[in-house]
């Protein structure tokens, strides 16, 4: 489709390209899709006296008094009246020359929102143009676009108007999807929906548009998340095109290995378990994402894939994102696989060159069956006799590319193996429908019985000596507990500081106290070291900084104090807080924090004092900072959304979902140019 630049080009300077593409625009499909954030309505007039107030209003008078003040600070003061009334108008920063514009007896007109002050009604830096008596008004409301320093809304509607004039010679506008469809879900029209927007008339509900409940833009975020719901499936397709090992559940592994269990699976478990087992048994490779909350047992439904894929004769491996974590995998499945006659080998970066060739050796030669490590298991070195699956832990800490990398490993002779990811970060069920939509998901919804709930505490930081009576109190009865360390984003040695003096302070307040310490500077042989100590016992309070957070599995550890609490994000919050909680015995963790709080620190305490469910805990998280962080590395790769709003729009994607498979399978054509129209060259990946 020709949707190239000519008007643009001609009609802008390459200043003002590089301005249009800060805002993400291209071309003229791109300048026809940016659509207002807002509207102003100065289609009509309200007597200063029966403005609402709380909203903008457009009100006209003649300026009767005008004044630089000086106190409480420098600003410009105007009185503007009316046939109703008087209105303050004040200017914090204004030109001298505004000083002079906004003289005595000339006419303004003002936008704005009105409010009481102490010398009555007033705005405080309205919109506000000389106009002639009985000057016509707007006839359609006014849009408002999202733009960038140094383009004003002028010149970009100026520029929008001009594409949309041709827009239609030039088919930008034309219908992509099927009448049936837009009759089945009752769509507006493209063109008609397009042209609103950017043009609403005059009798258009101003509410409706600023709500984005308009039927124009229900029929553009429907369109929008159809976009990312088709080229999203598209990938699931591609993907879902190559071959992959057949790997049958023979179920003689599965069985020995339940037996060791002291447990049974829960019912969660198995569904999930049948779930992955089913995929493997495919000709097409599995790509599965598990979510689970901490300590729902990811890591049994884990060994339970691996263990479907050794018993075909192919090779698994486990990846987790940091040392502590892969060891503590390393160290649970050995201990698991070794008795049923299986060689789990162990690979990272900072491993002996010795110990690490043997590793090599052993996964290039099929010797081992299992390889579990870091990042270090997908670089060039490592080559896999015959990979079946792959298993990706917390796979948000990964970037797209290491998980590519890691996926094409194992690929040989057109044979691509299956992918298991796991994350234990929920993600709310709308978010994982549009923005998972080119994986299979299962969701473990129950944690195991016999879990005592965790009890959260706000203290505020000058109470620190209640806290460590408490640390006293728990040590004292035999049970552990976590100190963790404030994070410090913006500097790593100064969070290793703040770690080693806290382990100074607390070695000196606790003499008859074993107390380790455990961050992300120490060699892998160190860290296990400290953690083996923690899981044994002889340590019994443990320094750490938030390398913990991550599955760190010790269930006699039943106290965690967080430091700097009001400095954490939600899900960093819950992770950390899943740490304890594991055993029997019932928990406490401490939210320590310092005094004042912002709005947003207040907020996120309070849902995490509140909230123990992590799916919940998750929805309140999205509503409060927007999927951008759910998604980590993920962001890079999926087309995001501008208009449609999960939470409000959770009809719409459930339609989208429903329409795009229909569209991919009977339409391949309008589905290509709806996806060409709204993400052009941006579907560059997703192929992991
Ligand atoms: P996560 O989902 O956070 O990775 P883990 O796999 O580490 O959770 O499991 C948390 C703890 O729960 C482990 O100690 C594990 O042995 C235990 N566990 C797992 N499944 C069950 C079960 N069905 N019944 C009892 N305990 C279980
Ligand atoms: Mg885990």
């Amino acid at each position: 489709m020709d949707a190239g630049l000519p008007v643009v080009t001609m009609t802008a300077s390459t200043h003002m390209q590089e301005k249009l593409s800060c805002l993400g625009i291209r071309n003229e499909l791109d300048l026809i899709l940016h659509l207002p954030i807002r509207y102003e309505d100065e289609t009509h007039l309200f007597p200063i006296s029966d403005a609402p107030q709380g909203q903008v209003v457009q009100v006209e008078g003649v300026i009767i008094h005008n004044e630089v003040v000086i106190r409480p600070r420098r600003q410009l003061v105007c009185q503007v009246e009316d046939r109703s009334g008087i209105l303050v108008m004040r200017f914090l920063n204004f030109y001298g020359s505004q000083i002079k514009t906004y003289a005595v007896g000339k006419r303004v007109r003002l936008l704005g929102e009105i409010r009481s002050g102490f010398f009555g009604a007033e705005m405080v830096h309205p919109k506000c143009r000389i106009v002639r008596e009985s000057e016509s008004l707007a006839d359609t409301l006014t849009p408002v676009y999202p733009t960038t320093a140094g383009l004003t809304q002028k010149i970009l509607s100026k520029l929008i108007g001009q594409i949309l004039q041709d827009a239609q010679r030039k088919q930008h506008l034309t219908e992509t999807l099927p009448e049936q469809i837009i009759k089945k879900y009752r769509l507006a029209s493209f063109q008609a929906s397009v042209l609103c927007l950017h043009n609403p008339p005059s009798d258009v509900s101003i509410d409706a548009l600023q709500t984005r409940t308009h039927p124009a833009w229900q029929r553009i975020k429907f369109d929008e998340l159809l976009a990312q719901q088709l080229s999203m499936r598209l990938h699931y397709r591609q993907r879902r095109s190559h071959s992959a090992p057949v790997l049958p559940q023979k179920n003689q592994l599965a069985k020995k290995f339940l037996q060791q269990l002291a447990f049974k699976l829960t019912a969660a478990q198995i569904k999930v378990s049948a779930e992955i087992s089913r995929d493997l048994a495919a000709v097409h490779p599995m790509q599965r994402l598990l979510q689970g909350d901490v300590g729902s047992g990811k890591t049994i439904v884990a060994a339970l894939a691996a263990l479907q894929a050794i018993e075909s004769g192919f090779q698994a491996a486990i990846m987790a994102p940091t040392e502590i974590l892969a060891e503590q995998h390393f160290q649970k499945l050995s201990a698991w696989f070794e008795l049923l006659g299986i060689r789990v080998v162990w690979l990272s970066g900072s491993q002996k060159k010795k110990q690490r060739q043997a590793a090599l050796d052993d996964i290039a030669l099929g010797n081992a069956q299992l390889a579990v490590g870091t990042h270090a298991l997908f670089q060039e070195q490592v080559i896999f006799h015959q990979l079946g699956l792959v298993i990706i832990d917390e796979q948000h800490r990964f970037g797209v590319h290491q998980r590519l990398a890691l996926r094409m490993k194992g690929a040989q002779a057109n044979m691509v193996p299956h992918q298991l990811m796991m994350s234990a970060t929920p993600i709310p069920r709308t978010l994982s429908m549009s923005y998972f939509a080119d994986l299979d998901v299962s969701i473990i919804d129950e944690l195991p019985p016999g879990r005592a709930p965790i009890v959260t505490k706000l203290i505020a930081e000058n109470r620190r000596n209640e806290i460590i009576a408490r640390i006293q109190h728990a040590c004292h009865q035999g049970k552990q507990v976590y100190w963790v360390c404030p994070l410090i984003e913006e500097s790593e040695t100064l969070q290793l500081k703040t770690a080693m003096e806290a382990h100074d302070s607390l070695s000196r307040i606790f003499p008859d106290l074993n107390v380790g310490l455990v961050h992300g500077r120490l060699s892998t042989q160190e860290k296990t070291e400290v953690m083996t100590s923690f899981k044994r016992g002889t340590i019994q309070l443990l320094v750490a900084t938030t390398v913990i957070e991550v599955g760190v599995d010790v269930p006699n550890a039943s106290l965690m104090v967080i430091e700097n609490a009001e400095r954490m994000g939600l899900s960093q919050l819950h992770q950390l807080r899943g740490r304890v909680g594991r055993g029997s015995e019932a928990s406490i963790c401490i939210l320590m924090f310092q005094q004042p709080l912002s709005d947003i620190a207040r907020q996120r305490l309070k849902i995490i004092f509140e909230q123990s469910d992590g799916f919940e805990i998750a929805r309140r998280d999205l509503q409060l900072r927007g999927p951008g962080e759910f998604l980590g590395a993920r962001q890079s790769g999926v087309p995001m959304l501008r208009f449609a709003d999960l939470e409000q729009d959770g009809q719409l994607l459930t339609a989208a979902q429903s329409v795009a498979d229909e569209m991919l399978n009977e339409y391949p054509d309008l589905a290509q140019r709806h996806i060409q129209r709204w993400l052009g060259e941006k579907t560059e990946y997703l192929r992991v």
